[in-house]
């Protein structure tokens, strides 16, 4: 199987842009940042405080069933049996799905999850970890990224159409906090692999932007 790791911080534009690029190669696209966030929008609404109720949170995982359906081409998250995609794009999961990754039972459940997925598609998938530490073998990796304030910008125009009520400084502010927390966390923190191209879209717009990751991942595997 060829698999593609294309990680960086939130809103580089991974998802829109590898979910394009993996439909021009008839890839699989995998979102892992949308499983963070299906386990963290699970524990908010049981009312656990991640930081502080590991155990709790123990159990809820071995009462958890996540499954990823593919409706219209789309990834769609199961859990416990229901869709929940909708529900887990709000600032409020976002936060919550960056606290709930740091902890190292959360991402060893996931791991299992995501290299089952790679080792059955040939797939692009995005994250934070996905060339370090995920998929250290992938055929490509790509470490995808923009300006902060380009970043906030796309963010804050997706959540409008969502029809999310924030403004720009929220949006920054909470960027800010989940690329430290990311950066900073002592497992899989986002970082650059050492073999990843660097792809810089702050002056791209979506289109440059799918043109340019095509190109390195073409010349990569010819
Ligand atoms: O990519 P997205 O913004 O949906 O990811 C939500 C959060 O999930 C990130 O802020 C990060 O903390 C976490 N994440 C991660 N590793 C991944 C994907 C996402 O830690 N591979």
């Amino acid at each position: 199987m060829i698999n593609i790791a294309i990680d960086g911080p939130s809103g580089a534009g991974k998802s829109s842009i590898a979910k394009k690029v993996s439909e021009r190669l008839g890839f699989l696209y995998i979102d892992t940042g949308a499983m963070f966030r299906s386990l963290a929008y699970k524990a908010l609404t049981l009312g656990i405080d991640i930081p502080n109720e590991h155990s709790r949170l123990r159990e809820m995982l071995s009462q958890t069933h996540l499954t990823i359906e593919r409706i219209d081409g789309s990834q769609h998250m199961i859990l416990d049996g229901c869709d929940i995609t909708d529900k887990i794009r709000t600032p409020e999961v976002s936060k919550a799905a960056s606290d709930i990754a740091v902890i190292d039972f959360i991402r060893t459940w996931l791991l299992n999850l995501e290299r089952s997925l790679a080792k059955q598609n040939n797939c692009i998938m995005d994250g934070r970890d996905i060339g370090t530490h995920v998929l250290p073998d992938a055929k490509v990796k790509i470490f995808l990224t923009a300006s902060a304030e380009v970043r906030a910008e796309r963010r804050l125009k997706e959540l409008k159409e969502k029809g999310i009520e924030t403004t720009f400084s929220e949006v920054l502010a909470e960027m800010k906090y989940r690329d430290k927390q990311d950066s900073e966390r002592k497992i899989a923190p986002l970082k650059k692999a050492d073999d990843a191209h660097l792809a810089d879209t702050s002056d791209k717009n979506f289109e440059e932007s799918v043109e340019l990751i095509l190109d390195i991942i073409k010349t990569e595997i010819k």
